[in-house]
């Protein structure tokens, strides 16, 4: 039987309310609890939940490109609390592997993150023998983007989880959806509703 992993990209600190990117990530902090209240309700339905987190620590000119975010060690780059807040327990108590990336470089794609022997998500994954992933979290048009391309082209069975993420230019949304599908890439809602 094929096995299940939850891929929650990039749900910092610096990515919500009061970050550096504000405005462009105003309702994040709602989308974490939403995270938080899925995992805790499904996890039993993953083999493998995966958080990455953007970790720099030198990034050569990643901030010129962008405003300074995630630098390591800082509460910016920390998870966000509403992740535990939406699960009633802590976040991490669910998660198999916390990864992190972008230590010296860009590294927009989840798949380039890393555990602490420095093994890489699709290893990790090819590993734990998962060939099915639902990914999350923010940006949805930016690093959750850049790793269902990757995870497509790996050839994992790959859904973007698109209530479960935050878009940063809901202008674009539509085009990049198609894109995304365009590599095979599934965009669905979770099964939570809007009650839940
Ligand atoms: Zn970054």
């Amino acid at each position: 039987m094929s096995k299940r992993a939850l891929v929650v990209v990039d749900v910092q600190n610096d990515f919500t309310e009061g970050g550096p990117f504000d405005p462009a990530t105003a309702g994040n902090d709602a989308v974490a609890a939403r995270i938080g209240r899925y995992t805790a309700r499904f996890r039993g339905d993953y083999d493998v939940v995966v958080t990455t987190q953007d970790w720099h620590i030198s990034p050569a000119d990643h901030f010129v490109k962008h405003a300074v975010h995630c630098v390591a060690d800082t509460v910016g780059a920390e998870l966000d609390p509403q992740l535990s807040a939406g699960a009633g327990v802590d976040f991490l108590t669910l998660v198999d592997l916390p990864l992190r990336k972008g230590f010296y470089a860009d590294d927009y794609s989840g798949f380039n993150a890393i555990d602490t022997a420095g093994t890489t998500l699709p290893e990790l994954l090819q590993g734990a023998g998962v060939t099915q992933l639902d990914v999350c979290g923010f940006a949805a048009d930016g690093c959750v983007a850049a790793t269902v391309r990757d995870a497509a082209a790996a050839g994992f069975d790959v859904t973007l989880l698109e209530d479960l993420s935050g878009v940063f230019a809901p202008t674009t949304w539509g085009e990049t959806v198609a894109e995304l599908q365009s590599h095979g890439v599934k965009v669905n809602g979770s099964v939570l509703v809007d009650s839940d």
